[in-house]
């Protein structure tokens, strides 16, 4: 870690033309990661881009720094520049290039010398010429917390920087509920409402403030489409591109909706599978240890954390249900 730290150093010593990127489909802990470090590096005077390979959920625009955010989908030619033109770029909260979607080539075309900061299990190790891995921490802006601490730049984090990380960390712990929240968790999020983060503002700006159509749509998932498989302790909710539409469906609505399967006395796994932009995307959960990650690798291309996990599936909504209760039927047998 300490040679990281010092090659980190060096290569942020002088101003520096700077990309950072993360997955697809960015939840508050990418972009809460990617902003943190953004506001924290432009007190440094280098020029920088956030790149997203595509949009986010509405919910995480009033992020510091969202403004000067640019979607590679929506702002092709601008990012392709910014990025060819990079000396640097960090590549957060994903370990695999294949979760940079169509903005993958240009990533790996670059001449930039490329820093990866993950969680993730197994992060692709030939990817970047510094890695910072942890797969203990509960969120990649836990680790760039620790990365500024270790930098000694703990005096550069402002309330803008503050409330990043905050974001990052809360979101990806489920408020500080799940077991990767720890002692270390809570002092880094003590020192960040320290430095100005409204933990109060934070929650209800992400978690109080959706559409009615959101929260119609979530009525819905519980009351019409919950399949509840009490044999196999555990429970699926879909959605076809139809009924998406029909709840006039924007990104960031079906969020969370998972959970609230896996919190169903005695489910243990909970599957949340969606028909969106052409895809048939699945949201894993579990609790325990059911290896999520495992059949999101196995079966749908995917990967993730052993209790919280994602893929595509290759057939339809009803197909990828068999696929599921299949496995979970065979699980029980062996
Ligand atoms: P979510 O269900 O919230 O989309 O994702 C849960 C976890 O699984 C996150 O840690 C996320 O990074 C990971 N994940 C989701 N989709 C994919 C995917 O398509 N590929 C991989 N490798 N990981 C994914
Ligand atoms: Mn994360």
């Amino acid at each position: 870690m300490e040679e990281k730290i010092e090659a980190l150093k060096i290569l942020l010593s002088e101003k520096k033309n700077i990309v950072i990127t993360i997955h697809r489909g960015p939840d508050g802990d990418a972009m809460g990661s990617a902003l943190g470090l953004y506001n924290i590096l432009l007190q440094n005077g280098h020029n920088i881009s956030v790149i997203s390979p595509n949009d986010y959920a509405n919910f995480l625009y009033w992020l510091p720094g969202n403004e000067d955010v640019i979607v590679f989908t929506k702002q092709e030619k601008k990012a392709i520049e910014k990025t060819q033109n990079a000396d640097l770029i960090f590549l957060l909260d994903f370990g695999q290039m294949t979760r940079l979607d169509t903005y993958a080539h240009v990533v790996e075309n670059a001449n930039a010398k490329k820093v990866m900061i993950d969680h993730h299990q197994e992060p692709d190790e030939s990817i970047s010429d510094i890695l910072f891995s942890d797969v203990t921490a509960c969120a990649t802006a836990q680790i760039i917390f620790n990365i500024i601490d270790s930098l000694d730049w703990k005096h550069l984090i402002n309330k803008e920087v503050a409330e990043c990380l905050y974001t990052g960390i809360m979101t990806d712990t489920g408020s500080f509920k799940y077991s990767s929240t720890t002692e270390r968790t809570h002092h880094i999020i003590a020192e960040l409402i320290g430095k100005g983060a409204d933990n109060s503002k934070i929650h209800d700006l992400v978690y109080d403030n959706f559409s009615e159509n959101r929260v119609k749509l979530l009525g819905y998932c519980l009351n019409q489409k919950l399949l509840l498989f009490k044999e196999n302790n555990s429970a699926i909710i879909s959605l076809t591109a139809e009924e998406l539409k029909r709840f006039n469906f924007q990104k960031g609505d079906t969020e969370g909706v998972v959970n609230y399967a896996l919190t169903i006395e005695d489910v243990i796994f909970a599957a949340f599978i969606a028909e969106k932009e052409g895809m048939v995307k699945l949201s894993l959960r579990s609790k325990g240890n059911f290896k999520v990650n495992e059949i999101a690798k196995k079966y749908f291309n995917g990967g993730g954390h052993m209790n919280a996990a994602g893929g595509i599936s290759n057939v339809s909504v009803a197909e990828t249900i068999e696929i599921l209760r299949k496995f979970l039927k065979n699980k029980k047998q062996n």
